[in-house]
C-alpha cells in the first residue's frame, strides 16, 4: 500500500483517522501540532505512545521535500528547486521584505494555461500539487533559511484555480492556529482568470488578496498572450471581479506584465484605465522577465514610467513591482525549466 502524505490532512481528518484505528480522538490534534513544528521523523513526536508512532510510520510519510538546487540573488532573494516524492520538482522563492519574509509558491508541476511569456507552461501540466505539498513549500523555505514566514503568494508555477480544491484545503491548513497560523490577510492568490473559480472563491469569503493577471485591456491582444482569454474574455472576467468585490468588499490586484511594443503603448494604458476606473482595485505593473526561447522584450524604464503616469492621471492606484531576484532567473518556472532541459536530468 502506498503511504500517504500526512501534511494533506486537516485536524478533523487526523482525529477521524485516530478514532477509526482505535486511538483517542485528541491524538489527531497532537499529531497536527508536531507536523507544523517541523519534526524530521514521527519518532520525535514525543507525547505519542509507540503504538501510534508505529501506526504513523506504517501508513504515512512526513512529506518533506529534498533540496535539489538553491540560487541566491544579490538582493537576498533565494530560489529553491524542491524534489517531490515522485521525482517531480517545483520551485518556491523566498523574499526578504521590510515587513517580513514572503514565500512565492507553486500550485502545480507545470501549467496548462500556455501564456506566451511564461516559462512555467513549457512541457504542459504534469500534475497538480496536493495541499500538503504546497504547505511543504512554505515549510521548506522556512527550514532552509531558518526563518519564520509571514506572507505567502501563490504566484509560482501553475494555475491555482486549476487546482481549486487542494488550494482551498491548503489555505485552511496553513491558516490553522494550531499549525503555521499564517493569517489569510497575509496570503495572495494569483489567477490567469479562470472565471467560474473566481465566483467560487468569492463565495468562500476568505480574507486573502485576489490577484488577476490581466496583461492587456484588449481581447485580441490578451488572447494572444493568454489563451484562457479565448474561453473567458475580458468582459466575463471583469464581471466575475465585480462579483468578487461586491461579495467580499476586498480590493483586487490586477497584474500587468509590461512587454515592449506588445502591451505597453499609450493606447493600452488609456484603455486599461478606462476598463478599471471606479473599481476597488490596485494595478501592479511588472516589467517582464525575459524567458529564454521566447521573443518578448522588457519595456524600458521610460516606457514603464509613462505607462504608470497615464494610469495615475486617471485616478487609479498603481505601483511598479520591485524586481527581486532578476539575476537568479526570477520569472516563475525558469529554474525548473532549465532543470528539466539539462542533460541527464529529465524528470519522469
Ligand atoms: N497562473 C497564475 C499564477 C502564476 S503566474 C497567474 O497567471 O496569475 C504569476 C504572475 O507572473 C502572473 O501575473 C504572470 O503574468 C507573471 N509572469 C509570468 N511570466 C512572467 C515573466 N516572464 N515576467 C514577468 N511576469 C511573469
Amino acid at each position: 500500500m502506498n503511504k500517504l502524505n500526512i501534511k494533506n490532512f486537516t485536524i478533523e481528518e487526523l482525529e477521524e483517522i485516530m478514532v477509526q484505528n482505535g486511538f483517542s480522538r485528541f491524538r489527531g490534534l497532537q499529531i497536527f501540532k508536531w507536523i507544523y513544528k517541523d519534526v524530521a521523523s514521527f519518532k520525535y513526536m514525543k507525547n505519542l505512545p509507540l503504538s501510534i508512532i508505529d501506526f504513523l510510520n506504517e501508513k504515512f510519510f512526513l512529506g518533506r521535500t529534498a533540496l535539489i538546487e538553491k540560487q541566491q540573488s544579490k538582493d537576498g532573494t533565494i530560489k529553491y528547486l524542491l524534489g517531490l516524492h515522485d521525482q517531480n520538482a517545483v520551485e518556491c522563492v523566498l523574499m526578504d521584505y521590510k515587513h517580513g519574509y514572503s514565500v512565492c509558491i507553486s500550485s502545480q508541476v507545470g501549467c496548462r494555461m500556455q501564456c506566451s511569456f511564461c516559462a512555467s507552461t513549457e512541457g504542459g501540466l504534469i500534475r497538480s500539487l496536493t495541499s500538503g505539498e504546497m504547505v511543504e513549500e512554505v515549510m521548506a523555505a522556512a527550514r532552509e533559511k531558518g526563518v519564520v514566514i509571514s506572507n505567502i503568494v501563490v504566484m509560482g508555477i501553475g494555475e491555482p484555480f486549476d487546482n481549486y480544491d487542494e488550494l482551498i484545503k491548503f489555505l485552511k491548513i496553513i491558516n490553522n492556529k494550531e499549525g503555521l497560523n499564517i493569517g489569510m490577510r497575509h496570503i495572495t492568490i494569483s489567477t490567469s482568470g479562470v472565471v467560474p473559480r473566481i465566483y467560487s472563491f468569492a463565495d468562500e469569503n476568505l480574507q486573502c488578496t485576489l490577484a488577476i493577471s490581466l496583461n492587456s485591456p484588449f481581447d485580441e491582444a490578451r488572447s494572444r498572450l493568454m489563451p484562457i482569454n479565448k474561453k473567458y474574455n475580458i468582459g466575463e472576467l471583469l464581471k466575475a471581479c465585480d462579483y468578487y468585490i461586491s461579495k467580499t468588499n476586498r480590493r483586487i490586484t490586477f497584474e500587468y506584465a509590461l512587454i515592449s511594443n506588445v502591451n505597453d503603448r499609450e493606447d493600452d494604458a488609456k484603455a486599461l484605465s478606462k476598463l478599471l476606473k471606479g473599481k476597488l482595485c490596485h494595478i501592479n505593473l511588472i516589467p517582464i522577465n525575459p524567458v529564454s526561447g521566447k521573443e518578448h522584450i522588457k519595456s524600458d524604464n521610460k516606457r514603464v514610467e509613462a505607462f504608470k503616469k497615464i494610469i495615475e492621471d486617471n485616478g487609479l492606484q498603481v505601483t511598479v513591482r520591485r524586481e527581486l531576484g532578476s539575476d537568479i532567473q526570477g520569472a516563475c518556472g525558469q529554474l525548473r525549466k532549465s532543470y528539466i532541459s539539462a542533460e541527464n536530468n529529465l524528470i519522469s
